[in-house]
């Protein structure tokens, strides 16, 4: 950072303090990830410098020798990562990868089916504040009243009233398996399109660490910066027969220039999740969160669905009577950051909650394995047992800091060629 700590001081010394708060805290937010050196190197290379809108070999600019090679390495890396036919890697964001597929298989007006924001779905599923619930006439399933998990005779029966012509499939906040080869037999029965979405999931489904729904559906759409442990950014998998179609509506239709850094540093990430390495780094993520999910849970606290088969869980705080706001907070200023996140069924409104949210993929990344797990689910309750106590924050927060010396933060990745 030499340079830019003589360009800009200020903006340098903004990311030396996100370093740190990176190093000194242990970050259990389940969408975030640290990225490899390696990953960074590329996002921050000269790659930037380019445009280069079309595909490879199929570019309105000139100069796109290298570049092309750049994207055409990740979309043939993902392919075989994930066994698709066809990828799209250019999306600069999910929500953005998943308006690609509307857009090419709907009009405005149609029906969509996904699963309800409150529920643990994503606001590009349709949700009324996202624009999706807007062009489309959105309905929702959701999880059952009993067991939390998703009902899928209740998305079953929706579907055969509603005739949506596009299922949406994936959460943001949901910590079982998703079935979704019941959810593709849901959709021939009505003749829906399937589009799932494994934003969160996609490093478990190339680590083999949860079933893959490549196989079953029309369209997948991820994003690469969660579990997947790459630059923020997206892509899109689709059987041959859709390829040029959504080829076209991500570029012309949705984007311009695509970022070319950020297409080789999905190529990077998807080598390196294509390593045995990264195999047992998705396996360790699932069993650290069931570890940490199992630590709280002796301690009392109410695990919504019983635990998790994936890296995350959610806490239900009502039988503590602390919201997931006062909660999240408290636990930050004690170096532990997580967020407040609602409940299925939640009687707290979205910005106070009855929930926090627990993910494990940043302290796996960083080495940690169940006995560490059951260090934090300790922090953990000792700050929620005694909530108002700040001078018990700090103390905390020092012990963490302590602790996550050991811990280094940027994976380093073996490759196996
Ligand atoms: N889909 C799911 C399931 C997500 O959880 C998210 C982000 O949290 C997205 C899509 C959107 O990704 P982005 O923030 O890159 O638009």
């Amino acid at each position: 950072m030499t340079a830019l700590m003589k360009a800009d001081p200020v903006i340098a010394r903004v990311i030396s303090g996100e370093e740190r708060r990176e190093t000194e805290k242990i970050i259990l937010i389940a969408s975030e990830n640290y990225v490899s050196q390696a990953v960074m190197d590329a996002q921050g290379s000269i790659l930037s410098n380019k445009y280069a809108e079309g595909y490879p070999a199929k570019r309105f600019y000139e100069g796109c020798e290298y570049v092309d090679q750049a994207e055409s390495l990740a979309i043939e890396r993902a392919k075989a990562l994930f066994g698709a036919e066809h990828c799209n890697v250019q999306p600069l964001s999910g929500t953005v990868a998943n308006l690609a597929v509307y857009l090419t298989m709907l009009k405005p007006g149609d029906r969509i089916l996904g699963m309800n924001l409150s529920h643990g779905g994503h606001l590009s599923h349709g949700a009324p504040a996202s624009f999706t619930g807007r062009i489309f006439e959105s309905h929702h399933y959701g999880v059952s009243r009993e067991t939390y998990t998703i009902d899928y005779d209740e998305a079953e029966t929706m579907a055969k009233r509603i005739r949506p012509k596009m299922i949406v499939v994936g959460a943001s906040s949901y910590s079982r398996i998703i079935d979704f080869e019941r959810f593709r037999r849901i959709a021939d029965e009505v003749g829906a399109l399937l589009m799932t979405d494994i934003a969160h999931i996609a490093g478990l489904v190339a680590a083999g660490a949860h079933p893959s729904p490549v196989p079953h559906a029309d369209f997948v759409t991820s994003t690469t910066h969660k579990t997947l442990r790459g630059p923020r950014g997206a892509f899109i998998l689709c059987k041959k027969e859709y390829a040029d179609l959504i080829d076209h509506t991500v570029f012309p239709g949705l984007q311009g220039g695509p970022f070319m850094n950020i297409i080789a540093a999905k190529a990077v990430c998807f080598k390196e999740a294509s390593t045995q390495q990264f195999r047992e780094y998705g396996h360790q993520i699932v069993k650290n969160a069931k570890a940490l999910c199992q630590a709280l849970k002796a301690k009392g606290y109410e695990i919504v669905t019983g635990s998790t088969d994936n890296h995350l869980f959610l806490v239900n705080l009502t039988n503590r009577e602390i919201t997931g706001r006062d909660a999240a907070r408290a636990l930050d200023r004690a170096g532990i950051t997580l967020n407040k996140n609602v409940i299925p069924f939640d009687t707290q409104s979205p910005y106070v909650t009855s929930g926090i949210r627990i993910g494990t993929p940043i302290v796996t990344t960083r080495g940690m394995k169940e006995k560490e797990m059951d260090l934090i689910a300790d922090w953990i309750d000792r700050v929620l047992s005694d909530i108002e106590n700040e001078t018990l924050q700090k103390q905390v927060a020092d012990e963490v800091r302590e602790f996550c010396r050991g811990y280094p933060t940027r994976p380093v990745v073996l490759h196996e060629d």
